[in-house]
């Protein structure tokens, strides 16, 4: 039988363990220049109508964690738009086909969400196109390591803060209007949030940023009855990490550090974004669900 989410068995030892070589790809990366493939669910999430006639905008869902949650909320019966760069058709393309082979519709969203009147143009465009709007994950990032803060260009300081920050107060402020009660918010933010790398001084600084954000949001659209919650994912196999997102030396031994003693995959984070999304979550509002493998943080 296929392994599915549901399928009981060690956690430790779901995955085959990948130790990826050392390596490094120019952001903001793709999964094929990845030394083994990351898994997105595309052979073993099942749906079963969890998110019956929702219309979902993610952020950053050609790829990594938002192709997982793409993928998931299709299967559990949502059309959904995604945003991304130009430079990664390749792998939306690849998720627009698993959105519409689950039968829902797929809106593809290119653009740099750096700019303001971008963000608002593609809320636009996925609420037109879907027909309206309930579920916004906000899920892009920009992670890029820096030995020390003089190596920190006020370029990629600002592009950082743009892309992680900025851009998710756009994309949410444009988004409001169209959310009616029972609207669900996810925002993405990190382990980094909580136990921050040397290496990680402004991304790390954005996930803290994201996590305060969605916590004082979510007690101010809780009246209106509109749910905001967080994902804060640990060590994942995706494009963002080989792709600059930590030193390529950094690479063989990460996920040594969580309790699991692995790297997560991205199909592992999409049952977190699909149970806060979900009307079953009703009662959740303003909280981050840690998904890192054991990490222990407040
Ligand atoms: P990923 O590279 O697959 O996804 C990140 C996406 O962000 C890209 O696919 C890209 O489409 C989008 N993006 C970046 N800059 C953009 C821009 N200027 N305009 C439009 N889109 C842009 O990597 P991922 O790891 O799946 O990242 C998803 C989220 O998860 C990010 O917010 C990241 O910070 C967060 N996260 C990842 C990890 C990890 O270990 N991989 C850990 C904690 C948090
Ligand atoms: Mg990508």
């Amino acid at each position: 039988m296929a392994i599915t989410q549901y399928t009981f068995g060690n956690p430790v030892t779901r995955y085959p363990d990948i130790t990826p070589p050392e390596q490094h790809q120019d952001g903001p990366g793709v999964e094929h220049a990845q030394s083994s493939a990351p898994d997105v669910g595309e052979d073993s999430y099942v749906g079963s109508g969890r998110l019956t006639g929702r219309k979902a905008l993610i952020t950053g869902g050609d790829s990594g964690i938002g192709a997982a949650v793409a993928i998931a909320f299709a299967r559990e019966g949502a059309d959904v738009a995604i945003s991304y760069l130009a430079s990664e058709q390749e792998d939306a393309d690849r998720t627009i086909r698993l959105i519409e082979a689950a039968g829902r519709k797929a809106v593809a969203l290119p653009g740099d969400i750096t700019d303001a009147a971008r963000c608002r143009d593609l809320v636009a465009q996925a609420v037109e196109q879907l027909g309206g709007l309930d579920i916004l994950v906000n899920n892009a990032g920009k992670q890029q390591f820096a030995e020390h803060l003089l190596d920190i260009s006020d370029e990629q300081f600002a592009e950082t803060y743009e892309t992680n920050v900025f851009a998710m107060f756009w994309i949410t402020k444009a988004a409001l209007p169209h959310l009616a009660p029972g609207s669900t918010i996810i925002n993405t933010s990190s382990i980094q949030g909580y136990t921050p790398s040397p290496l990680l001084v402004d991304y790390a600084s954005t996930k803290a940023a994201i996590n305060t954000f969605s916590k004082a949001l979510a007690q101010q659209l809780a009246p209106e009855g509109i749910r905001v919650n967080v994902v804060a994912p640990g060590p994942i196999w995706t494009p963002l990490q080989t792709a600059g997102g930590q030193p390529p030396s950094a690479l063989p031994t990460t996920g040594e550090e969580t309790a699991l003693g692995r790297w997560g995959q991205p199909a592992e984070l999409a049952p977190a974004y699909v149970f806060l999304a979900s009307p079953e979550s009703s009662f959740v509002v303003g909280e981050t669900l840690h998904v890192d493998g054991g990490m222990p943080n407040p």
